[in-house]
């Protein structure tokens, strides 16, 4: 192997750290999360749960529609956060090439740390091992020689899995998999992809990057790397956020309104998911759009309450362009969505009035 990253993710991590404090929730639907009635959505489901549709980040009046006789807790994030830091000192202890996504997830670069695949595989069993000893909760490992593959990889045998994808293995593993387990790919994307007639790794492959390039400008220049199992992303230890924001550029100008809206939509839902693993909420809300002769506009908006809520992010970014952006009658080069002023999150409910909003730019 050249490169060896793990990417290492605690199953339902913190409904399985509620069902080991808890131990009569074990066998039992847990839903975690802000309650209905005050409109939270699920921060995470237990195995029992899933079954039932559930899934994190959405709404738990719906959750509780799939599961009625779920047992719905609040999120005790100082819990979680504890239990994150003694799997984080697991790492650490590994290596300082640790790059933390979430409480629950993190990269690994493991190169030079074991040479053969019988090596890797006992390195990452033992890394499974010493997070049940010290925290009595699984872990799904999954090995490659770089971080696209290797968090695809984590989620091929959950829970308690452990999947190693070798580099002589990587172009039949792609062709077996279906596009929506693509990191990072939206359904406005999806969509797009198979207008052009791709459903599968396998035809991404065969697609011309030009053809790519032109239809989803640098995403698809990235998607086609990917799709060639290429990804030379560095494990890049943490750093805090300030901001997090997500932006595509377009090979061509855009100028289908529906479009454009589409992918703002698909960038901050991806920018608030993203917020959301952080455990963060945000306050401004900032929409960046690049017209065609360059002239780049930036327009916020701070809301009264933070949020991780994709509706209210929604909400207010599709009403930052309608209102505050001024096409000038040309097309768009770059979409780009973002959010700051970003603090922890810890009540897992709303306010009541969330829409209240200053406006500035
Ligand atoms: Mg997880």
């Amino acid at each position: 192997m050249s490169r060896i990253i793990a990417h290492v993710d605690m199953d339902a991590f913190y409904a399985s750290v509620e069902q080991r404090d808890h131990p009569e929730l074990k066998g039992k639907p847990v839903i975690v999360g802000g309650s209905a009635e005050q409109r939270g959505v699920v921060a995470a489901a237990s195995y029992e749960a899933r079954k039932f549709g559930v899934h994190s980040a959405m709404p738990t009046v719906r959750a509780m529609r799939l599961c009625p006789h779920a047992i719905r807790l609040p999120s005790h994030f100082a819990r979680y956060r504890e239990v994150s830091r003694q799997i984080r000192d697991i790492f650490n202890a590994l290596t300082p090439l640790v790059e933390p996504l979430s409480l629950d997830e993190a990269f690994l670069d493991l190169s030079g740390k074991a040479n053969t695949v019988k090596e890797v595989k006992a390195l990452a069993q033992s890394i499974k091992q010493q997070i049940l000893d010290t925290t009595q909760l699984t872990a799904s490992v999954g090995v490659a020689p770089n971080k696209f593959l290797a968090k695809i990889a984590s989620d091929q045998n959950k829970p308690d899995g452990l999947f190693i994808i070798r580099q002589n293995e990587i172009e039949a593993f792609l062709d077996e998999l279906p596009l929506k387990k693509l990191w990072g790919v939206g359904p406005a994307t999806r969509r797009r992809l198979e207008k052009m007639g791709i459903e599968t790794m396998a035809h991404l492959r065969q697609c011309s990057l030009a053809d790519l390039v032109k239809q989803l400008g640098s995403h698809g220049a990235h998607l086609w790397k990917i799709s060639q199992g290429q990804d030379d992303r560095e494990v890049t230890p943490d750093r805090p956020y300030k901001n997090i924001s997500r932006e595509t550029t377009f090979a061509e100008d855009l100028v289908d309104r529906d479009v454009m809206k589409a992918t703002l939509q698909e960038l901050c839902e991806s920018t608030i998911n993203n917020v959301r693993k952080h455990n963060l909420q945000g306050k401004t809300l900032h929409v960046k759009v690049r017209l065609g002769d360059f002239t780049t506009l930036t327009r916020n908006i701070t809301l009264s309450w933070p949020t991780q809520e994709n509706g209210v992010a929604w909400h207010t970014i599709e009403k930052l362009f309608d209102q505050k952006v001024d096409l000038q009658g040309q097309g768009v080069r770059l979409l780009g969505v973002g959010i700051s002023g970003l603090s922890d999150h810890n009540s897992g409910q709303l306010p009541l009035f969330p829409y209240e909003e200053m406006v500035g730019h």
